[in-house]
Parts: structure tokens; C-alpha cells; sequence
């Protein structure tokens, strides 16, 4: 296991100071010395990243998606080894990693794919008038460019998908932007192993150096560093609600403020509607609790917060619900600070108010360490609207099953709710229809509204939304997952009377790269 930095492509001899990585399960130290990054490896990354920008930027698009597709065949190559690294550092299951793999090697081929397409660069053209009076129309024909060097922060919860050749990475590297991965402490040999796919398929298709650097640090120096540093164009982050907001302030600290797009968590509120509740109760509470204590609770769409009207069925409902929590078996968290944080504020939010436990689970696995307790708990939707602490994210398996006394409460809680990555209907065949507002109202807090499904599980897809309003994120116009994620790295630019041979490609007369343009006020690819 080399756990050396990589700063261009290649590994640092110098960097000293060394930690390790630790199975959360057995406690057990793991294979590999990991070096701490020193700031002069740093500044080494960053300056190889903005040579290279300047090469990488202008390859053509075919070198470009035959170089994500490598990145995704070096992955694929070293599975069983990468699996079985990334299961011992997180304690997350084989195959759930099998799954996160294939995620991860298909969304690298999906950005290959759109980077083969071309249209992403949104090519617009208005030819010249020069007849036009009273004075004449100018060429005009924008397109997205790169912003530069994007230092992405790995996330603990996601070792592949979300990682060194994450959603992050992928849609930095497809705009054309060199990459500066700030390795989460949390899979440290994955990331290794990830790292050296990488730079086999920089070194395989003749791709610039400077494009990758992976850098390593047991704390905050590092990453603080690479967010100020004035060579880092833009910031990419998935973590805690304080992590994303302290790189927001520090960017915002920086003499040229760049953007940081932080994916900070939510609660992800499931609406259970009375007649949905009323026609299965008992298939949703199973829902529910699969939902809630998938993974160990350890996903940004985990539904932390369900809200439901008293009935009859409610009643059912929540019995079921708390026989399926209180069977579920516990599970390794991904870190000794996640699990410690879970266990905190899972119990200390017992002491609020008007709280009640419903249901929790029981340490099964007794030999192994950092085990989950799934918790349900209820509150009154007066109590609710009451306390703004009951919104913030406990990660892990626990929600707050919020149960109003009438429908019109639905509206009210939703109005009070913050910004969230999803919210879900749980309804029946027209009931919608008696709640006009209802539509409107979710769509303002959430990014993605899910209809009778649950909200676990993201699809790498064109049309997902992996983000939302504020906390959720801090600048909802954007998405981490999918193709569209590419747009967080790209700025337009407009290039005004230029000569034809001057422009790039994508904005030439004849459409040379075949792709979707809007030429005066036409979509063609004429
Ligand atoms: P985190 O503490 O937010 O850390 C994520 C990454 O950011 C790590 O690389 C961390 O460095 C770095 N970082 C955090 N705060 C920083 C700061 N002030 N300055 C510079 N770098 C900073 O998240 P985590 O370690 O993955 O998990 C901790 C908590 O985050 C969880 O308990 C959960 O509440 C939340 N979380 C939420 C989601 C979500 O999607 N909603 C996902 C994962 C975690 P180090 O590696 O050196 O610590």
C-alpha cells in the first residue's frame, strides 16, 4: 500500500509526518503509512494543476472521454483488491461496495459519453448584421470554458463513488479542470489505490501530470490550505453542515472569492399522506424502516424525518414501523467520530420536549466496535413547529416521526421546514387532489420531490437533482450527481468579431464537432 502523496501524477518522497488507516469494526491498524501533505506539496499540486490547465483544457473531446473511460477500465481492474480494501476501512458490506464500484466506473463512462457528445458546452451563435440600422449587429457566439485547478474534498460515506474518482472528480475532470483530491481520512488505502488507477490512465493516454494530485492529512490543515490557496479555482465538498460552512467562510475569505459547492446533509422528509397511510400501513412502515436504517443510516438522502396524521392506521403504522426498527441488525459505522456523534446527539435530542422513543434496535454484533442503534422517536406536530432543533441532521439510523393532529398541520410543517435534498409524497390514487398547495410548497424546499418512493438511493442520471436550498446546500442551482454536475466547473464566455480561424471548434461555422448549438435563436446542429 503506497501511502505517499501524489502531487503531478507523481509520489512525494518527502513528506514525512505519517498516520494510518484503522478498520472501525476490529479497531485493527491497516497496511500503509500514509504521509501527512506538507504545504509545499500543496503549492507543487496547484502549480502543476495550473500549468496543465492550460494543455488539458484544449485536448479534444475524443482523448478526453478515452481518458475517463481508462480511469473507469483501471478501476475495474483492481475490483476484488479495491473492495476488500474500502470494506475493511469503512465497515460498509462487499456488496454494497460491488454496487458503489459499478456506480463509480459507470458514471466515469456516463461524463465519457456527454464529453463524446459535446453539446454540454452550450454553443450559442448570432451571426453579424452589419446592415442593421442604426448601427450594425456584431458576431457574437458564446460557450462554456474550464474555471481551472477544483480541489474536491472526499466524503467518508461515499470511499468510491464520492471519492478520489468520484461524481466530483469526474464532472471537474470532463469540463476540463485538473483535479486536487483532498483524501477523506476516513479510506485512506482506498483512495491510494484509487489515486494509482488514476495516474496509470494519465500515464496510458498521454493525459498532462498536472491533471491529478491526491494529498493526504489526519486534519484540516491541508484541505484549509488547498481552499485558499489563490492557483485553486473552485471547491467541491459532501460532509457535515459545519465542515461545508467552514471551506464556504474561507473561501469567502480569499482576496478572489471562488465558489465552494457544499453538499452539507438534510433530513429528507417523507409525507405520509392519510389515505396512503390508511391502504398499507404495514408495507409502508417496512419502507420506512429499510429506508431509514439502509446502510446504517449513513446516506445524504436518509429520511430523518417523517410526518403523518393521527388515525387508526397511523396507530398500525407505527407499531409496524417499530417492530421492523427494533429487528434491525446493528451495524459498523463508517468512523469512531461518526458513531461517537450519532450515539451523542441520538440520545441527547431524547431530552427534548415532548419526545418520545419509539422504537431502537439492539447491538447484535457484540464483538465488533461502533455498532448502530436505530432510533425512531415521536413528537406532536405542535411540539415540532415549536423546536428548530429537531431539524438538524442526526447521520446515522434514526427519524423523528412527527404526527399532526389534522391535515392542515402537513402545510405548516412544511413552510417551517429548512432546505432539503428531497422530499417524499407517500399518497394514494387522487388524494393529491385536496392538497392544491402542496406541490408548490415541497418544491421550494427540496431539490428532488419523490412520489410514493423512498428517498435512499441516487441515480447517476442526466435529469437528477443532487442538491437543494440552503442547508441542504449552499447554492442550490446546482447538482453533485448526474451530468449535469459538469456545470459547476465551466463559466461562459463570449468571444465578440473574432476571426473564424481564431474561435474554438465548438462555435465554428460548418459545426466542425457535430453538436447542438442555438444559432441565431435555432437549436440545430447545422
Ligand atoms: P466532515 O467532518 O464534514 O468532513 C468531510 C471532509 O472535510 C473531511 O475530509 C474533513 O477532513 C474535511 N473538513 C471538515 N471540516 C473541515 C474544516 N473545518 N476545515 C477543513 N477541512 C475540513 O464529514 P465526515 O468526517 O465525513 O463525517 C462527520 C459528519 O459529517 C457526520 O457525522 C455527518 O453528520 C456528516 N456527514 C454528512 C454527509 C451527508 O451527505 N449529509 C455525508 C458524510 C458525513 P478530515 O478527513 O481531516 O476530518
Amino acid at each position: 500500500m503506497n501511502g505517499k502523496n501524489i502531487v503531478s501524477s507523481k509520489y512525494v518522497e518527502t513528506d514525512a509526518v505519517c498516520f494510518e488507516a484503522v478498520n472501525p469494526a476490529t479497531g485493527k491498524i491497516l497496511a500503509g503509512d500514509f504521509r501527512k501533505a506538507s504545504f509545499s506539496s500543496a503549492n507543487a499540486a496547484l502549480a502543476a494543476a495550473e500549468i496543465a490547465f492550460q494543455s488539458y483544457r484544449l485536448i479534444n473531446k475524443d482523448l478526453k472521454s478515452a481518458f475517463l473511460r481508462c480511469i473507469a477500465d483501471q478501476i475495474y481492474a483492481i475490483s476484488d483488491k479495491l473492495i476488500a480494501r474500502a470494506s475493511e476501512e469503512s465497515g460498509l458490506p462487499v456488496m454494497r461496495l460491488q454496487g458503489e464500484l459499478g456506480r463509480t466506473t459507470g458514471q466515469l463512462r456516463l461524463f465519457a459519453d456527454m464529453v463524446d457528445e459535446g453539446s454540454w458546452v452550450d454553443a450559442i451563435i448570432d451571426t453579424a448584421i452589419p446592415e442593421r440600422q442604426p448601427l450594425p449587429k456584431s458576431d457574437i457566439r458564446r460557450m462554456l470554458v474550464p474555471l481551472g485547478p477544483v480541489v474536491v474534498f472526499g466524503a467518508s460515506n461515499f470511499p468510491l463513488a464520492f471519492s478520489v474518482a468520484g461524481g466530483d472528480t469526474v464532472s471537474a475532470l470532463a469540463a476540463g479542470c485538473p483535479v486536487i483530491v483532498k483524501a477523506h481520512a476516513a479510506h485512506l488505502g482506498t483512495s491510494a489505490l484509487v489515486g494509482e488507477a488514476i495516474v496509470n490512465a494519465i500515464h496510458q493516454c498521454g493525459i498532462p501530470k498536472g491533471v491529478f494530485s491526491l494529498l493526504y492529512d489526519d486534519g484540516y490543515d491541508i484541505g484549509s490550505y488547498l481552499v485558499q490557496h489563490p492557483k485553486t479555482k473552485a471547491v467541491t465538498f459532501t460532509g457535515s453542515f459545519n465542515g461545508g460552512m467552514a471551506l464556504v467562510k474561507l473561501a469567502g475569505q480569499r482576496s478572489q472569492p471562488i465558489p465552494v459547492f457544499a453538499e452539507m446533509g438534510s433530513i429528507n422528509p417523507v409525507i405520509l399522506l392519510p389515505e396512503a397511510i390508511q391502504t398499507k400501513p404495514e408495507e409502508l412502515a417496512k419502507k420506512c424502516a429499510v429506508s431509514i436504517t439502509m446502510g446504517a443510516g449513513q446516506f445524504c438522502t436518509n429520511p430523518g424525518l417523517l410526518i403523518a396524521v393521527q388515525s387508526a392506521e397511523l396507530d398500525v403504522f407505527t407499531k409496524a414501523l417499530a417492530k421492523a426498527i427494533s429487528e434491525t441488525p446493528s451495524a459498523t459505522m463508517l468512523t469512531a467520530g461518526i458513531h461517537a456523534n450519532y450515539q451523542r446527539l441520538s440520545t441527547e435530542i431524547l431530552a427534548e420536549h415532548g419526545l418520545t422513543l419509539l422504537a431502537e434496535s439492539a447491538i447484535i454484533e457484540e464483538k465488533f466496535q461502533h455498532q448502530s442503534i436505530a432510533r425512531v422517536v415521536t413528537v406532536s406536530a405542535k411540539q415540532f413547529l415549536k423546536t428548530e432543533k429537531l431539524q438538524q441532521e442526526i447521520f446515522g439510523p434514526y427519524s423523528l416521526l412527527v404526527i399532526a393532529e389534522h391535515t392542515t398541520q402537513i402545510e405548516e410543517i412544511i413552510e417551517f421546514l429548512d432546505g432539503q435534498l428531497t422530499i417524499t409524497l407517500m399518497t394514494a390514487d387522487k388524494e393529491l387532489a385536496t392538497y392544491p398547495d402542496l406541490l408548490n410548497k415541497i418544491s421550494d424546499k427540496a431539490g428532488r420531490i419523490i412520489l410514493n418512493g423512498m428517498p435512499t438511493g441516487v441515480e447517476v442520471c442526466s435529469a437528477m437533482q443532487h442538491g437543494g436550498p440552503y442547508p441542504a446546500t449552499n447554492d442550490s442551482r446546482f447538482t453533485s450527481v448526474g451530468t449535469q454536475a459538469i456545470y459547476r466547473f465551466a463559466r461562459p464566455v463570449a468571444w465578440q468579431d473574432w476571426e473564424h480561424s481564431l474561435l474554438p471548434d465548438a462555435l465554428k461555422d460548418g459545426n466542425p464537432l457535430g453538436i447542438n448549438r442555438l444559432v441565431n435563436q435555432k437549436w440545430t446542429q447545422e
